[in-house]
């Protein structure tokens, strides 16, 4: 039988396992963290997003000739039918929700989600036929490995200052990120506002979207959203946020550009809830509002954070990504009447806005919880925005957000 080796045991590996044990593949794992067998010569090597292409198991079969490919490519072999592919550092679950929540109302074919969010690709590729979508999210690391895979619709939402540890620089990290754009067949949707994607805005295939300039596709202006002959007031749609609304634009373009009426998307979307740790209220006790944001692992979105709100008292930090936080100090001083500072990065960011904020270190989440309950008042907002990833207190911004919750439900 036909031997396959699977460079990383996680999720998706497992997944690519599973589909080509289907497909009559013999299946052979090698992880790091077990010892185990190589294999000679494997017909093919799938790693997964998480191992690096410099990983030593993945140059030795490259360089003995044997081809290396990622999840996604392989699981993109199996797919049939229509696929999205949304990229870009933040946003790209919300909207990639979103596209799904409205298709599985509309479309009458199979829908499908995953990628990056959700389930792997694998695990959901051997199901589809010609008249389904997949909505796929796609990290940079996934966009690395593909080679002959295929989207029909894609989205570049946005690209900013994230991964500079996996990345030698913002260019490298941006050149993986656009990568999708020469495995996009029929259209690209994009960020006018974005200065990094300029010049994708003027290829024949590309949407574009804008907050700012009418000569978009779609653009926001004076609380309303215009797309060709529709406009919709933006007061009216289900997620809330300056950045939510360039979601809701980007997937009415991605939709529009599957043959979906941007009236009925817009309806379909009306009961869209969010998703959880993206600016989720958690709680108003005593006229105090609590917001969970744990998802908020970059500077952007903890920037973007602050701008869904007139003012509030902040808690964030977290693992050192070595991302520079200077850019939003302004921000900080107009929008930030007290901030709570944790983690890693915890001291660097409380020296590095104590002089346009009131800036404190505290040395636990619960800590910082506390101490901003007891500085708030009623009608204040505590926003928990970490700007950083969870990986040097939690296991996961899942774990750090339902924590951050359950101390906020046992404050009396
Ligand atoms: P991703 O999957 O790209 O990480 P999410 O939808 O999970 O994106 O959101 C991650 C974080 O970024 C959250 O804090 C969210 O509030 C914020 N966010 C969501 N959409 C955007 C956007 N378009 N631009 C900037 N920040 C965003």
């Amino acid at each position: 039988m036909k031997e396959v080796l699977i460079v990383g045991k996680g999720k998706s590996g497992l997944a690519a396992g599973r589909l080509l044990e289907r497909k009559g593949y013999s299946v052979i794992y090698y992880d790091d963290r077990e010892k185990t067998f190589i294999p000679e010569n494997p017909v093919l090597v799938v790693k997964s997003p998480g191992v690096p292409s410099t990983h030593p198991i993945v140059q030795l079969f490259r360089n003995r000739g044997i081809e290396v490919i990622g999840e996604v490519e392989i699981a993109g072999r199996y797919l049939k039918g229509r696929v999205i592919g949304i990229t870009g550092t933040n946003g790209k679950s919300t909207t990639t929700a979103l596209v799904y929540h409205v298709l599985k109302k509309v479309w009458n074919g199979k829908v499908f989600i995953g990628g990056n969010y959700g389930i792997p690709v694998s695990d959901f590729a051997a199901e589809t036929d010609d008249e389904s979508i997949s909505v796929l999210e796609l990290s940079s690391y996934q966009i690395e490995d593909l080679k002959n895979f295929k989207c029909n619709i894609s989205a570049v939402l946005n690209v900013t200052p994230d991964h500079l540890n996996r990345y030698r620089c913002f260019e490298e990290y941006l050149r993986a990120k656009l990568k999708l754009v020469n495995h996009t067949e029929d259209r690209i949707v994009v960020n006018r506002d974005d200065p990094s994607l300029s010049h994708l805005c003027k290829l024949k295939k590309s949407l574009t979207f804008s907050m700012k300039s009418k000569s978009a596709d779609i653009f926001y202006s004076g609380g309303e959203v215009f797309f060709k002959n529709f406009s919709f007031d933006s007061s009216e749609f289900p997620i809330k946020g300056y950045h939510n609304i360039q979601n809701i634009m980007a997937s009415i373009l991605i939709l529009a550009s599957a043959g979906i009426d941007p009236a009925k998307a817009v309806d379909a979307m009306n009961d869209f809830k969010g998703l959880e740790h993206r600016l989720e209220h958690v709680r108003t006790l005593n006229g105090i509002v609590f917001i969970n944001d744990s998802k908020s692992t970059n500077v952007d979105s903890l920037e973007k954070a602050l701008l869904s709100f007139r003012e509030v008292i902040l808690i964030a930090g977290g693992k050192d990504k070595g991302i520079d936080f200077s850019p939003i100090k302004s921000l900080m001083k107009e929008r930030v009447k007290k901030a709570f500072f944790i983690g890693e990065t915890g001291k660097k960011l409380e020296k590095l806005f104590s002089d346009v904020t009131d800036a404190e270190f505290k040395s636990s989440l619960e800590e910082a919880v506390t101490s901003a309950y007891k500085s708030a008042r009623s009608g204040d907002v505590i926003l928990f925005s970490p700007g950083c990833s969870s990986f040097d207190m939690f296991k996961n911004f899942e774990e750090r957000g339902k924590i951050f919750k359950q101390i906020v439900e046992e404050l009396k």
